[in-house]
């Protein structure tokens, strides 16, 4: 969702003789709100049974902010067919709802490039990158492997938008694809695609969290032999102003807690190299310190016999728990409401130990100590590997082979 400085609550809003570029305060206040909106209507079902969502904030060049928002869907509401993927987004000019048609006109039209205009942003090596004008399409798509085609009948019909000082004609083709209901409700530019396969979710990943614009600049008058660059960011106004009213830059629900795998007194410690503190004094003050596996043994050894807490795997624990970390005090305590996702950090098959610690923790509930780990029907081993070989994880190579695709896919 880009921003539309002429929001009928930014226009009346300025005062006598202003104009929304002399007010970005007001364009990302309205912004701001907007985005609310749209995300509790997300949360409320409007595209479906809600799960989770994620978004990301970014700023164009010449200001006006947008949103990267990526939406999971719970199983029975995810789109598998060209209806589902018609039921909620279109890629055409609407043929009855007038009021929608003018909104398709002004808000969702691909500006044009191509030999028309060749240096339009979107031009990659001498062809859009959006991938415009596209071709006609008499069917709606679901692949596999990528974003979902939806239907651009040719209905011969050409249409008249103006794009800022220009007039150009347009087709079904020239349609960036949204959802009706959203268009009509926040009436500015949102762009709707529906992604069926993981592999396009990692680029997508990839996409939202791909960080701010850069530029080179050289400096013109420079007479150095050797030109001056400066890597440059550059903030506009409106950027500034997000940052001063503390916007969030990006949000993510539900959370994710990451959780840390480490073997015995081997966890990482932070300290102040400038701080009066001896290297002594920093391990004697981390001794005593939880971290998430730590603690998650500490609690689990609080917790009275036959406790659903003692059922849960590490990687659970932040469904029932919540982490709590304080500098003195680090714990995990029950959790009276909402979920979070537990994630533990990344172990590479070569790591050794390391690495069969991971595997262990995937399936070793309610450890109390780390004895709980190496100890198998009784029998404590002298190594993580050897417990695993024990519990049967590591018999025929399978975790190898299953580690792999993992690998590859990430
Ligand atoms: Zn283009």
């Amino acid at each position: 969702m880009t921003a539309n400085s002429d929001w009928p609550e930014v226009k009346a809003a300025l005062l006598p003789g202003q104009h929304p570029t002399d007010r970005p305060d007001l364009v990302v206040r309205v912004f701001h709100a907007k985005l609310q909106s749209l995300i509790q209507d997300i949360r409320n079902d409007t595209l479906g049974a809600w799960a989770a969502h994620l978004y990301t904030i970014e700023f164009q060049k010449r200001g006006l902010p947008h949103v990267h928002i990526i939406i999971f869907l719970q199983p029975h509401s995810k789109l598998r067919t060209p209806e589902d993927v018609d039921s909620l987004m279109s890629s055409e000019f609407p043929d009855v709802n007038s009021d929608l048609f003018e909104h398709v006109k002004k808000f969702m039209v691909h500006r044009p490039c191509g030999a028309e205009n060749p240096t339009s942003p979107c031009m990659v090596h001498g062809v859009c990158s959006k991938g415009f004008p596209k071709p006609f399409r008499e069917e709606t798509t679901v692949t596999e492997d990528s974003y979902a085609r939806t239907r651009r009948c040719n209905t011969g019909q050409l249409h008249q938008v103006k794009i800022g000082a220009q007039e150009v004609t347009v087709n079904n083709q020239w349609v960036v694809c949204h959802s009706p209901y959203l268009l009509w409700k926040y009436r500015c530019h949102i762009n709707v695609e529906s992604i069926a396969s993981v592999k396009a979710i990692k680029y997508i990943y990839k996409y939202v969290y791909k960080g701010h614009d850069r530029t080179t600049m050289a400096f013109g008058r420079c007479e150095d032999e050797i030109q001056q660059y400066l890597d440059a960011y550059y903030i506009s106004s409106c950027e500034a102003l997000w940052h001063v009213y503390l916007f969030q830059m990006q949000e993510q629900v539900p959370n994710v807690v990451h959780l840390q795998v480490h073997l015995k007194d081997q966890q990482g410690v932070v300290y102040n190299p400038e701080g009066d503190d001896s290297a002594q004094d920093v391990v004697n003050a981390c001794r005593e310190c939880l971290t998430t596996l730590t603690g998650w043994f500490a609690a689990n050894a609080l917790e009275p016999e036959g406790s659903e807490i003692l059922d849960l795997l590490y990687q659970d624990y932040p469904s029932k728990m919540v982490w709590h970390n304080e500098a003195n005090n680090a714990r995990w305590t029950n959790r009276e409401r909402g979920f979070a996702i537990g994630r533990m950090y990344y172990a590479h098959p070569t790591s050794g130990e390391h690495f069969y610690l991971h595997l262990l923790l995937t399936c070793v509930r309610g450890a109390k100590d780390w004895k709980d780990l190496y100890s198998f029907e009784g029998t404590e081993h002298p190594s993580f590997k050897e417990a695993c070989i024990a519990r049967g994880l590591l018999e025929d190579n399978q975790e190898w082979s299953l580690s792999r695709p993992t690998t590859v896919l990430w």
